[in-house]
């Protein structure tokens, strides 16, 4: 990984987690800053400057540690949570909705994992239910985790912390780590997966479909369990069969009783996303359908194409031997 600059906030540079970042990068210098907001973002540096000219900031998170996740983003009933450990992402999605969430693609690693993990032990222990835990809500949870290094102490954490449940979700094959640890009822690695055409055409820079599903099936042999993101689901002529010929891989490598869950979630964009993505994609096949502004004032496909792509895709896991009750639909009414 190759930064252009790092800024480490004063607070953090001593931190342990700072000090292995900055080892593994051995960058010949840095700069010291107040607040990462007071750099980061300031002015607007363009989303695809991330191809070539990345920068680097290190410091703490502040303010609520730990959000409520918007409705309909796990198992119903269940109390769903996520928190921030990371801005920004090195892949480039051509839908990611990261590049109009903030005005600078730059990197940013907060390195107080402990703080964040006292807020959720809290959580936890007001609960008596399941109550969960998602990372990656704003970057690749385990992209940058050989670098990041806080893996171990939060799957550590979560093995005293048995109504916790954690979810790190990604595109990344990055699992050197996980392997190095015991699995954990509570501790579940999530794949987003689209069928290989389509990844290979939106997805850009992420690892193929193949080396993902490699992946899971290590995790699986290792005993992890595993969930899936099929979102966001993409319109092409072909997609049930596309998807057919996925899913099928998918439950040839992962046993069913180590699947948690399957999250459906059609294509969607705030309409600050919709038009970075004109902007940095203009070509890009994602814009040739037709969207509508939808209930939650987000751009979908209609109403009727969306239930009929999410029924089409819903009937294609059952049929590959998935539970009906592990499916779930992803912030659709
Ligand atoms: S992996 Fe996720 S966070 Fe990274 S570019 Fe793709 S959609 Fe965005």
């Amino acid at each position: 990984m190759v930064f252009e600059k790092i800024f480490v906030e004063e607070q953090v540079k001593e931190n342990p987690f700072t000090l292995k970042i900055l080892q593994a990068l051995n960058f010949p210098e840095i700069v010291l800053i107040g607040k990462i907001e007071d750099v980061f973002g300031r002015v607007k540096k363009p989303y695809l400057q991330k191809r070539t000219n990345l920068n680097l900031f290190i410091g703490k998170k502040e303010g609520e540690l730990i959000k409520k996740t918007p409705n309909a983003y796990g198992f119903l009933n269940e109390k769903h949570y996520f928190f921030v450990h990371s801005y920004n992402c090195v892949y480039e999605c051509e839908y990611c909705y990261l590049q109009g969430y903030f005005s600078s693609p730059d990197i940013v690693f907060f390195v107080n994992h402990e703080e964040i993990l006292a807020e959720i032990e809290r959580l936890a222990l007001q609960s008596n239910d399941r109550i969960w835990f998602h990372a990656g809500e704003f970057n690749d949870s385990l992209a940058l985790s050989g670098l990041t290094c806080e893996l171990e102490t939060y799957v550590n954490f979560f093995r005293k912390t048995p109504n916790a449940f954690l979810e790190l979700r990604t595109k990344s094959v990055n699992i050197k780590q996980f392997l190095k640890l015991e699995p954990l009822p509570n501790v579940i690695v999530s794949f987003s997966l689209s069928p290989e055409k389509q990844s290979k055409k939106y997805d850009l820079k992420t690892p193929c479909l193949a080396l993902r599903l490699k992946a899971i099936k290590k995790l699986a042999e290792k005993g992890f369990l595993v969930g899936l993101h099929f979102d966001p689901i993409i319109y092409d002529e072909n997609f049930a069969e596309l998807y057919k010929t996925m899913i099928t891989e998918t439950m040839e490598i992962l046993p069913e009783k180590q699947l948690v869950y399957v999250s459906l979630g059609v294509v969607r964009f705030t309409k600050e996303v919709f038009f970075e993505v004109q902007k940095n994609y203009p070509k890009s096949d994602l814009l040739a359908s037709e969207f509508v502004k939808s209930f939650d004032n987000k751009i979908r496909y209609n109403k009727p194409q969306r239930l009929w792509m999410l029924k089409t895709i819903k009937s294609l896991c059952v049929g590959a031997g998935i539970s009906e009750k592990k499916i779930y639909l992803c912030m659709e009414e």
